[in-house]
């Protein structure tokens, strides 16, 4: 008989969008004369702009005759995308090397397994509210958690505590669920931190391109320093809408030696390689020639318009909140909208409450994590005719 990983039972059940779809359907069938506007969900909508279809036939044509055949490609990804995507980060005035980085099928994928480099013993500090998959990676081999807190004092913008030592900090900026946003001086005490400890900064920026205001950090490499002490997970799934189609990109720099606990030294960037180039194959020929349409001027301009165009309804999310004096954080280089739930209920209350007199489906915030009990997400990922139609009926409302 097998021996089974027991960690797994540690794992909380997972039943935040299954519940949700679950309490939608049963409303549906009780209200079929009912429009239900869905503004819950974590994913893009727009299609892919017409210059990445481009790139993606000129992939698929490539697979057709035998001089242009490809079979695996290097694990790593195509110098073709690795320099492309060194010179997007070029171009907001960040210099990374391409041979850091690492074409992936997705930030979930490289976000999930990077914790196979850490031996059990590590502090790992990772936020509540947060992303599920960086605490259930982490659950998984057994690990403990040591959680920061978000809430409203800190704007959902957890910094660093001096009195306590930590080994492994993972933050997500612009943040998945709350839409908060590091600046660089909150951002340079969190890489000065971890270079006092010698900790790693483990940085999603999954959300990027949704940063309008230059004097952001779109890259934890923008403060000085971080490539003596993080690694950074990128995606085209939210710059590209690529979630359907799955690519993403990590950067290890060359510069993570640490020293193991015989004194030997180590570097994450070799470890990071052989555990890639040992179980992961590569991603596909085809996505990676979409991917490098997106990041060329043309691609980028069609990427940009869908931002656009979700951005707009953050802000007639954010502006109807504002009118009706309800806290909210994000909305502006964010495609969230958190928010404190109205009358002080608790967000499965405020879930069932926006269902049954507005027909609005948002996600509550308790799936994100404890200090997500009394708040709430809404997404800009919806068409704007619904997301009018849904704030009209929210204005409606108390
Ligand atoms: C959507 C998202 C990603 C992207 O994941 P992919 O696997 O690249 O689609 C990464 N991090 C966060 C926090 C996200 O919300």
């Amino acid at each position: 008989m097998p021996k089974l990983n027991q960690n797994y039972q540690n794992l909380k059940e997972s039943y935040l969008f299954s519940e949700i779809a679950h309490r939608v359907a049963d409303y549906a069938l009780a209200n079929p004369d009912k429009k239900i506007i869905r503004l819950g969900i974590g994913d893009v909508t727009m299609p892919l702009g017409s210059h990445i279809i481009q790139g993606l036939h000129l992939g698929v044509d490539a697979m057709a005759s035998p001089d242009t055949f490809k079979g695996y490609g290097p694990e790593q990804g195509y110098d073709f995308l690795r320099n492309a995507i060194s010179a997007y980060y070029a171009k907001n005035g960040i210099s990374v090397d391409a041979g850091d980085i690492f074409v992936s099928d997705g930030a979930k994928s490289d976000t999930g397994n990077i914790s196979e480099l850490f031996d059990m013993d590590n502090v790992i500090l990772i936020p509540d509210p947060v992303y599920p998959v960086y605490v259930d990676s982490n659950l998984m081999s057994g690990k403990k958690i040591t959680y920061l807190s978000g809430d409203a004092d800190n704007q959902f913008l957890p910094m660093p505590d001096k009195n306590i030592h930590a080994d492994i900090i993972y933050l997500c900026s612009p943040n998945n669920p709350t839409g908060a946003v590091y600046n660089r001086q909150q951002l340079k005490e969190w890489v000065d931190y971890a270079l006092t400890n010698q900790a790693v900064i483990l940085f999603d920026s999954a959300y990027e391109a949704f940063i309008t205001d230059p004097a952001l950090p779109r890259s934890i490499y923008a403060i000085e320093g971080a490539k003596r002490c993080a690694i950074e997970f990128c995606s085209l799934s939210k710059t590209a809408g690529f979630t359907g189609t799955r690519c993403g990109y990590t950067v290890v720099p060359k510069e993570l030696v640490f020293a193991a606990s015989d004194g030997r030294n180590m570097s994450l960037h070799a470890m990071w390689n052989r555990r890639q180039s040992t179980k992961f194959n590569g991603t596909s020929y085809i996505i990676q020639k979409g991917a490098q349409a997106a990041f060329s001027p043309e691609g980028m301009r069609q990427c940009q318009d869908n931002i656009r165009y979700y951005q707009k309804n953050a802000r007639m999310i954010a502006d109807t909140l504002t009118r009706k004096n309800i806290p909210f954080f994000g909305g502006i280089h964010s495609p969230y909208i958190w928010f404190e739930c109205p009358n002080n209920m608790e967000s499965w209350d405020f879930f069932d409450y926006l269902l049954s007199n507005a027909q609005i489906v948002g996600t509550p915030g308790s799936g994100f994590g404890k200090n997500g009990t009394r708040y709430f997400r809404l997404t800009a990922f919806g068409t704007q005719e619904n997301t009018a139609e849904a704030m009209e009926r929210f204005n409606k409302l108390f």
